[in-house]
């Protein structure tokens, strides 16, 4: 049978490392008014699938299965509710967690972690959750201590640097003798209520998303790494200590920059993102077929997620895509990534029936082939 390398598995690595949950989140139709309307070239067709047009053959549509399916619809809470708020409680067992956001830019990553303040994601929402669960346990008594805290960092063309400290160098990623993944150096920030996180968290997160949404920005470049730390310390004697480690993460962009003609620093960080995100892919698949050799240290990303992404950690990849022609090859290589399953029907996408509010804009069908090919 393959090697599976279980890590971070308290009965000693001896049980099959967890599946990674992988959700896709459709954003809405962004066409600006007046911009030629060319149609969705995917549609949701239920609460776990989804089709697209084949590129390769206009009478045929690709229909992908994955564990959820969120439509253009789908509210923050509703995300946040049904895939990220049922792994928070194994943070008060020592257990760790991670949620990714994964997609080409501009098809709703920092949307998705992130949001707006009248909409916030999954990371403030996540982080007042867990004030939560700890203000909870703690009010029923018992004998633990908790403390909760923060780090926020960024991979950038494989470096590792701290965003709570922005003029660190390159950090150094270690392991220790449980297996346990640490970054010596990096700022560990306490934190005693979610305003508190407030005051840490947002003015470094926008310092990296707001200056520019264009393609090249270095948001949209790097992976940026949120991690929250809950620590349970036994009052009394033995004095167990027990941490739960929760990443959160908004990675890089996943188009193909080979398209754009990258060179020289760009193409350089596209080497990085796409090793990085390669690896993860492979990282992924490896952890939910069960075969094969986990090949978490093939990429400082997902060197530093080892212990938290498998093994006995309960994760999440939040797969975001965009339903405009522009994004097609973008969605396309999103989705391979992601899928459980893909199967190619033999029926034309039928642009009308895509969705009852665009609909009244477009007047025609038309042929998945030529439109894809053509990105706006
Ligand atoms: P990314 O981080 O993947 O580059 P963004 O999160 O910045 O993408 O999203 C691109 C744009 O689309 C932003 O203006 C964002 O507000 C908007 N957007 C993304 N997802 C949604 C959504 N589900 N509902 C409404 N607007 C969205
Ligand atoms: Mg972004």
């Amino acid at each position: 049978m393959a090697q599976r390398v279980a890590v971070g598995d308290a009965a000693g690595g001896s049980e099959r490392p967890s599946r990674v949950r992988v959700a896709v989140r459709l954003r809405p139709c962004m066409e600006k008014q007046g911009e030629k309307a060319e149609g969705a070239c995917v549609r949701g067709l239920g609460p776990q699938s989804l089709e697209i047009i084949n590129w390769r053959n206009s009478t045929e549509t690709l229909q992908y299965q994955f564990d959820v399916f969120y439509g253009e619809q789908t509210t923050q809470p509703e995300v946040f509710m049904t895939s990220v708020k049922p792994i928070l409680p194994h943070l008060l067992n020592g257990q760790n967690a991670s949620v990714f956001a994964y997609g080409p830019t501009g098809a709703g990553k920092t949307h998705t972690m992130l949001g707006t303040q009248k909409q916030p994601g999954v990371i403030p929402r996540a982080v007042r959750e867990v004030f939560n669960l700890v203000r909870a346990q703690e009010k029923e008594g018992g004998d633990w201590d908790h403390t909760i805290g923060m780090s926020y960092l960024e991979i950038y063309n494989e470096k590792v640097l701290d965003l709570l400290s922005p003029n660190t160098q390159d950090l150094p990623i270690r392991e220790d003798k449980d297996r346990n993944i640490l970054i010596p150096g990096l700022t560990h920030t306490s934190l005693s209520s979610f305003s508190d996180f407030h005051t840490h968290f947002i003015p470094a997160s926008l310092n990296r998303t707001t200056a520019s949404t264009k393609l090249n920005h270095r948001s949209s470049r790097s992976h940026a790494i949120l991690l929250i730390k809950v620590e349970k310390s036994q009052r009394a004697p033995p004095h167990r200590q027990l941490t739960g480690k929760l990443y959160l993460v908004d990675l890089a962009g996943s188009e193909d920059n080979r398209r754009t003609g990258n060179q020289g620093l760009r193409l350089k960080e596209s080497g990085a993102i796409n090793l990085s995100l390669f690896t993860l892919s492979k990282v992924v698949d490896s952890l939910n077929s069960g075969v094969g050799r986990v090949p978490y240290r093939d990429s400082k990303l997902t060197r530093l997620l080892q212990d938290s992404l498998g093994g006995s950690a309960h994760s999440v990849m939040i797969a975001n895509i965009a339903p405009e022609q522009a994004y097609y090859f973008d969605t396309f290589n999103a989705l391979n990534f992601a899928a459980k399953s893909k199967l190619i029907v033999n029926k034309p996408f039928v642009r009308e029936t895509v969705s009852s509010t665009v609909s009244g804009k477009r007047g025609r069908q038309e042929q998945g082939h030529e439109a894809a090919t053509q990105p706006q």
